[in-house]
């Protein structure tokens, strides 16, 4: 039974919390790779979640006054198909029948799980299929690529292992999207990149860049000075060769972050928030039941400032009794505090809508902050290589003096120019 509610004062940047759009559960914090990069400290723990949290967590969102009708689930933070696939026969047997008890649609609850697709087969394509699960893949790209950081514990490639699995899912027409980690190597080679992906029908790609975080200690895209200022260059630049073949090839290549700002300056609207940093927009529940909001980041990590984010357990405290408690006030406070210094100082702010805390926190060691070198990569750089394309393709640019492409105090910035491989566009 979940205990009574105790509501502090409201800390969310516009006063409100929620709705619940995304519930993370981890099944296991267990991984069968070992990615250079992965921010999670415990992926060698083999503990599993047991079906009476899962079915705490469903309810503590579902009883919540943040409940406004459906969400999705991912299951996340540790590889989602170490688990057997009677565990999601079972979970989703158990899913529906929750929601039958309370009187709720089958689709009030949509499952999604983000896998290294490595033992992705016929029998993971029919438990995806038969129990509706979206299936999201994490790789990086070509094999030279993709194989200098994801590796098995005994460090061996896992290009092909992957490929085996994304064919597996073509084959029997399961969409997915990729998410691609970008090092500063990967920076040199966006034309391979783009390539790649259209030659192995790859159609929708997600970049998230390689970040300090958790056990990750340094990522390789983390510098200062002059450095810090090429490597910008350097995105800048694969952004714009992404950018040409996104545009060359509209139904081949979507990319999840010009699709985003393009929307939203096409729209003309502007965000005031972000999931990741207004309180129970996202709930993330690790495998024994400890429960955070915000970023799916703060679950699996813990500071020497604050210890770890957990706000209370599914299976003794309501969501809204974690909202009362000191700990969860006072991170909420100073990460609304942090979105009220990116409003009222960044010119991307509607476009961004306050960033991530955990980025703020692994960055300078508070979430009441605003600009972070992963906001100049995740936000403004991309916003500027959007508007320069879409100026561009509207013919509202003006041509700088002795400049081929680019407006007046911009970088002169070509694909072919910078990419060491050809734009392949
Ligand atoms: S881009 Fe960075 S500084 Fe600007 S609003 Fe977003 S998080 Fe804040």
């Amino acid at each position: 039974m979940a205990a009574s509610a105790t509501i502090g004062e409201p800390v969310a940047p516009d006063g409100r919390f929620g709705p619940v759009r995304l519930l993370v559960i981890q099944p296991t914090p267990f991984c069968n790779l070992d990615c250079t990069y992965c921010y999670l400290p415990d992926r060698g723990n083999r503990s599993r979640i047991g079906f009476d949290v899962l079915e705490a967590a469903l309810e503590r969102v579902l009883e919540s006054p943040w409940f406004d009708g459906g969400f999705t689930l991912l299951w996340h933070a540790g590889e989602p198909l170490t688990m057997p696939i009677a565990f999601y026969d079972e979970a989703t047997a158990r899913i529906d029948a929750l929601l039958a008890r309370r009187g709720l649609p089958g689709g009030t609850v949509v499952q999604s799980l983000q896998t290294n697709a490595t033992t992705i087969d016929a029998a993971w394509c029919d438990c995806f299929a038969r129990n509706n699960i979206h299936v999201g893949v994490s790789m990086d790209g070509p094999a030279f690529l993709h194989d200098a950081h994801r590796v098995t514990r005994t460090g061996l490639p896992t290009h092909a292992a992957v490929m085996r699995g994304i064919d597996w899912l073509q084959r029997r027409g399961i969409p997915f999207q990729v998410i691609c980690v970008l090092t500063a190597e990967s920076l040199h080679h966006a034309g391979a990149m783009a390539e790649f992906f259209l030659e192995h029908g790859i159609e929708d790609v997600g970049f998230n860049m390689e970040e300090t975080e958790g056990a990750n200690a340094r990522s390789s895209l983390e510098a200062d000075g002059p450095a810090r200022l090429a490597l910008e260059e350097r995105y800048r630049a694969f952004l714009e060769v992404m950018w040409q073949c996104s545009r060359a090839h509209p139904e081949r290549l979507r990319i999840r972050e010009f699709e985003g700002v393009a929307s939203l300056a096409g729209s003309g609207e502007r965000l005031a928030h972000t999931d990741m940093n207004r309180p129970f927009v996202i709930v993330n529940v690790d495998a024994a039941g400890h429960t955070s909001t915000f970023d799916p980041e703060l679950l699996s990590v813990a500071t020497a400032e604050y210890g770890d984010f957990s706000f209370g357990h599914v299976g003794s405290d309501s969501l809204e009794a974690m909202a009362g408690t000191a700990k969860f006030q006072r991170v909420a406070a100073e990460i609304a505090a942090g979105v009220e210094r990116c409003r009222s100082s960044c010119e991307y702010f509607g476009l961004c809508g306050g960033g991530a805390g955990s980025n703020k926190y692994w960055e300078h060691g508070s979430f009441d902050c605003s600009i972070t070198q992963h906001c100049r990569y995740r936000i403004q750089l991309v916003a500027d290589v959007v508007v320069d394309g879409m100026e561009r393709e509207l013919g509202l640019e003006a041509p700088a003096a002795g400049s081929g492409s680019g407006g007046a105090g911009r970088p002169a910035i070509w694909p072919a120019a910078l990419d060491q491989d050809s734009a392949g566009c």
